[in-house]
């Protein structure tokens, strides 16, 4: 039952054949028509050339439908959890950054190192967080590289109860987590220290870095919302396809996903990164302890918006809205978040453990602050 003249009056893409009729169609299957197209060809299969058509295929289609569903929650809400997360880190950004610099690729062209200049010779002794620099950034891509530069773990920490919270009902089992070490890199990124005393020197990029994997159906999928540092631009990937050809292999085992909030600042022998960055130093345990206190600040956002008992059943509802109305829920969320953690950078309480109750403005020497912890 095809309309081809109503569809050419309506401006409809032919898209296939029509799964129930064989028909020119021109409708996806509205239910997981968004579902990404990870393999090429992976949707040729579901468009129909009517309503009737989709709902005579009903039966036979809903098993796929429901996959893709699936797929597309979890697309959702790792975008959703990247968009929390870039958020979080430009209103309390801990590098003294001080430009975004590029290297080209002569072959193609294109940037492809980002070089991230820091300066670290004013700030030693105030490592406060501040809003992020976009103004000083290359490109939008290239800030959100250096947002998320080195920030897996905390991120997975940082989201872990959220995460694990929206994605409940939709993968299979239990989610895991994962060290990954990236052997071969789409794109470069590399820290340019300016000080003082020595020259100019490069840091390469850490190789550990932290996904999560979860099963959904009998699909295996990889989510890394910090991927971009390594030119990967999806935040759910499957399994096969991100660990192909040697492009990154697993570290060690996997593990459950029970990360909360602080669980890497707090107990830093069980991630080995988590403890290279936070040596026994003094400015490094100050650090630490502002990070915790940045942390926490987020943390009483989303508990008000995902774990209030008393408040409206907006955690039950989050993730079938989001999936109805992207970006109309995503964007006065995100507003809600900076607002919120623009209160932090504002307060002095935002620069020290917020069980210090001294007033922070009669403390002249920093380093009595962290010497009594
Ligand atoms: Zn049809
Ligand atoms: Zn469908």
């Amino acid at each position: 039952m095809a309309f081809p003249l109503e569809a050419r009056l309506m401006n409809l893409k032919l898209l296939g054949p029509c799964s129930n009729c064989g028909e020119p169609a021109y409708i996806f299957c509205p239910e997981c028509g968004m579902a990404p197209e990870y393999q090429p060809g992976d949707k040729s299969d579901t468009y129909y050339c009517d309503p009737e058509c989709q709902y005579l295929d009903g039966t036979y289609h809903k098993p796929l439908c429901d996959l893709r569903r699936k797929i597309c929650a979890a697309e959702l809400v790792s975008l959703f959890a990247r968009e929390v997360f870039e958020w979080y880190r430009t209103c309390v950004y801990m590098h003294p950054l001080t430009s975004i610099g590029a290297c080209w690729d002569q072959s193609t062209g294109f940037p492809d190192v980002a070089v991230l200049h820091l300066d670290f010779t004013g700030d030693l002794h105030h490592p406060w967080s501040r809003e992020f620099p976009s103004h000083k950034g290359f490109s939008f891509e290239f800030n959100q590289v250096a947002v998320l530069a080195f920030q897996s773990l905390p991120a997975a920490a940082l989201l872990g109860r959220m995460i694990r919270h929206l994605l409940e009902g939709v993968v299979t089992g239990d989610i895991k987590f994962a060290q990954v070490d990236h052997k071969k890199r789409d794109f470069d990124l590399v820290f340019d220290i300016d000080d003082d005393t020595e020259p100019t020197r490069n840091i390469p990029l850490e190789p550990h870095h932290t996904v999560l994997i979860f099963q959904l159906g009998e699909e295996r999928w990889v989510m890394d919302i910090t991927g971009c540092q390594f030119g990967i631009e999806e935040t759910i990937v499957p399994y096969h396809q991100y660990f192909r050809e040697g492009r990154c292999e697993i570290i060690g085992e996997l593990k459950p996903y029970t990360m909360t909030e602080t669980t890497d600042l707090d107990k830093p022998e069980d991630f080995t990164y988590a403890q290279r960055i936070l040596p026994e130093t003094k400015l490094s345990k100050h650090q630490g302890m502002h990070e915790r206190a940045a942390r926490l600040h987020l943390k009483s956002f989303i508990d008000a918006h995902f774990f209030n008992e008393t408040g409206p059943d907006f955690n039950k509802d989050f993730l079938p809205s989001l999936m109805e109305k992207g970006n109309a829920v995503i964007k006065p969320f995100v507003a809600d978040l900076r607002s919120h953690m623009r209160e932090f950078s504002d307060d002095k309480r935002g620069r020290i453990d917020p069980s210090d109750t001294r007033d922070l403005a009669d403390i002249e020497d920093w380093h009595e602050v962290i010497s009594e912890d």
